[in-house]
């Protein structure tokens, strides 16, 4: 199949835009009046047809041009503006004066000045506006070309040892690094390699980090592109890039091409209604060809990320494609301790600050909001004039990475600054008193990125499995917020969105997914593709369950919201003295501690039984995934 070639030239419009101004310009310049010509009165033109100084006349309606004989035989062209003169035939017959007549075309000629006008203000409006925008370099040039950046091996200072708490994945790509470093030498020992390595994970979990670093360590070109990039309004011009990717990546082998978000082009096909010929298809198909075009001896290996393994069309998956597939897991602990030294390397700490502290407290972090804390701690510090970060700073920045600036400035009334107060105790009060759920660390009415106010609660421990009576629990804070709202003023707000939001997932999941439900039973409706709008396949696609499992479910989610609702109105209201004090401190302080939440509920401090590890129970269940969010949450 010719396939590989068909669109190999896609015109750049780029480059048409060019020659036309060069036209325009030109055309501008030619039709100026009076360029190179001598313009003569009418009355001086009369004198020199009657003298025989003049030749070769175009008589057109308004204007007559021709030559002009001055002294030493000198010719130079002129004009005049025609006037009404019925004898000037006849004179220049008389005078034997050779003529021509022309007739009007005065109409094109302005027509295309006008055209040359608006090319040259287009033209202008292109270079202005949009190349800026679309530069990168010698890349605006040129349309069809990607958008890829190269970095240059002698310039490449990315190594492994920038990469912190991903061990197994640095593990895996070692054979990659090998036979990068001398693909000759490992094709004639018959090493077999994959050609697409496909690191999947969660966002900033450092899957970019670890492809740079593979050519880092091995010292080869590194040629990176976002895959939504591929995806342009114009067919063609997608798979052009790519081919071009490829092409550009050959000629610096041996070198590693990376692909990020692999999923914008490596979507399942056919997924949609009527799709098939989408840009996006066209674009996965020539990586496709690609990817089966080259010979790994060639040395190039492919690098992807994503964070939807899930999603990808199988095609790109099977073996010769992107076979070999590198999980890029969130940090656990001691990862997130490692990952915040190499970051910490980069500013000067308080030796007060101990890195292990922050990462307890930073369960649920990846590696780029790690980096982010180091980061906003730093700043913190430099605009306090300090010397040195501390742990102030440390607590700050965590909590910024988590929900946003804090936001002293936005304006709240009274009324509201009660109401949000009130909300955020309904979730401390319960959280602080039902059995099952994280310590809570502070609640605090200070807006913060989205919240209004939040309750902050730390779990002790990485965890990897959650219990019935965990979500439960989880349920009953989330609706907590809204049942103190309802207690204390009889009359509900908006405030409660999210939590509801959060809350029919967790009952949703529980007993659609995770089998917790005893109406239901221990049976996992998997509810297709979190949040992914996939038209046709949604609608051609069989629900695995009947008409009536279904009004039982939605009815067991209902039971569940409701009687979690109705316990926390329950706790609440049974502590209302207590919940009334809180909600008192805060509206005075703005922030209270664990501390004093415990003083003003009147219970003894929390204590904190739980061991300081999750591999245990990881290593029990044989599973890394992390059962629903165990992280810090807001409410
Ligand atoms: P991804 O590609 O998985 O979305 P990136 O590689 O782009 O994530 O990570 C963004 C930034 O976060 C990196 O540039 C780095 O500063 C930091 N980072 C992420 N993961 C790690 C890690 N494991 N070790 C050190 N830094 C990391
Ligand atoms: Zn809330």
């Amino acid at each position: 199949m010719n396939n590989k070639n068909n669109n190999r030239r896609i015109i750049s419009i780029n480059q048409i835009l060019m020659w036309v101004a060069i036209f325009a310009v030109a055309v501008f310049l030619f039709n100026r009046p009076g360029s190179q010509k001598q313009t003569l009165d009418y009355s001086d033109f009369k004198t020199k047809v009657a003298s025989g100084e003049v030749s070769d006349l175009t008589v057109a309606p308004g204007v007559i041009t021709g030559t002009l004989k001055e002294a030493e035989g000198k010719e130079t062209a002129f004009k005049t503006v025609r006037m009404e003169d019925p004898d000037l035939v006849r004179e220049l017959t008389a005078h034997k004066i050779a003529y021509k007549a022309q007739a009007d075309n005065s109409w094109v000629g302005n027509i295309l000045f006008n055209v040359a006008w608006i090319v040259l203000l287009i033209g202008l409006w292109w270079f202005v506006f949009i190349r800026p925008q679309r530069s990168d370099g010698k890349s605006a040039m040129n349309f069809a070309r990607s958008k890829a950046k190269m970095q240059d091996p002698s310039k490449q200072n990315i190594t492994f040892k920038d990469v912190a708490g991903v061990e197994e994945a640095k593990e895996e790509l070692q054979d990659i690094i090998k036979f990068l470093k001398n693909p000759k030498k490992f094709h004639k020992l018959g090493g077999k390699l994959p050609k697409g390595v496909l690191l999947y994970g969660a966002p900033g979990t450092g899957k970019t980090l670890l492809a740079k670093a593979v050519a880092g360590e091995a010292g080869v070109a590194f040629f990176s592109a976002s895959a939504s990039e591929f995806v342009e309004m114009f067919v063609g011009v997608g798979a052009a890039r790519v081919r071009d990717l490829f092409d550009q990546a050959k000629k610096n082998s041996p070198a590693i091409i990376f692909i990020d978000e692999l999923d914008a082009v490596g979507r399942r096909r056919f997924a949609g209604i009527g799709g098939g010929h989408d840009e996006r298809e066209q674009t996965l198909n020539q990586l496709l060809i690609e990817l089966d075009g080259f010979e790994s001896k060639q040395g190039i290996i492919l690098m992807a990320s994503t964070n939807r393994p899930d999603v990808l069309d199988p095609a790109l998956i099977r073996p010769g494609r992107f076979d070999r597939h590198v999980s890029v897991p969130a940090p656990d602990l001691k990862g997130r301790e490692e990952i915040l030294k190499v970051h910490a390397k980069k500013v000067k700490l308080a030796p007060e600050v101990d890195l292990k502290t922050v990462a307890k407290g930073t369960p649920g972090f990846v590696g780029a909001d790690l980096a982010n804390v180091i980061n906003e701690a730093a700043i913190l510090a430099a605009r306090a004039d300090k010397d040195a970060v501390e742990n102030s700073d440390m607590d700050e920045a965590v909590e910024r990475v988590l929900a946003g600036p804090q936001k002293k400035s936005r304006i709240i009334s009274e009324k509201e600054r009660k109401i949000i107060a009130a909300h955020e105790v309904g979730h401390t009060v319960v959280a602080r008193l039902t059995n099952h759920s994280d310590p809570v660390h502070k609640v605090t009415i200070i807006p913060r990125g989205q919240a209004l106010g939040y309750t902050l609660q730390l779990p002790l421990e990485d965890k990897f499995l959650t219990s019935k009576s965990e979500i439960l629990d989880k349920i009953c804070i989330l609706l907590a917020g809204r049942a103190s709202e309802e207690i204390v003023f009889g009359e509900i707000t908006s405030g409660a969105s999210d939590d509801l939001n959060k809350a029919t997932a967790y009952a949703r999941k529980m007993i659609m997914e995770l089998g917790m439900s005893e109406n239901i039973g221990p049976i996992a409706l998997p509810d297709g593709e979190e949040g992914e709008v996939f038209l046709g396949r949604d609608l051609s696609r069989h629900r695995h369950y009947s008409e009536d499992l279904s009004k039982r479910i939605d009815a067991e989610i209902t039971d569940t919201l409701r009687a979690a609702y109705a316990r926390a109105k329950e706790i609440i209201t049974s502590r209302r003295a207590q919940f009334d004090a809180l909600v008192e401190r805060l509206l005075e302080k703005e922030v209270v501690e664990a501390a004093e939440i415990d003083e003003i509920l009147g219970l003894a401090p929390r204590k904190e039984n739980v061991p300081q590890s999750g591999s245990s129970a990881e290593k029990e269940s044989g599973s890394k995934q992390p059962a629903p969010a165990e992280q810090a949450e807001l409410f």
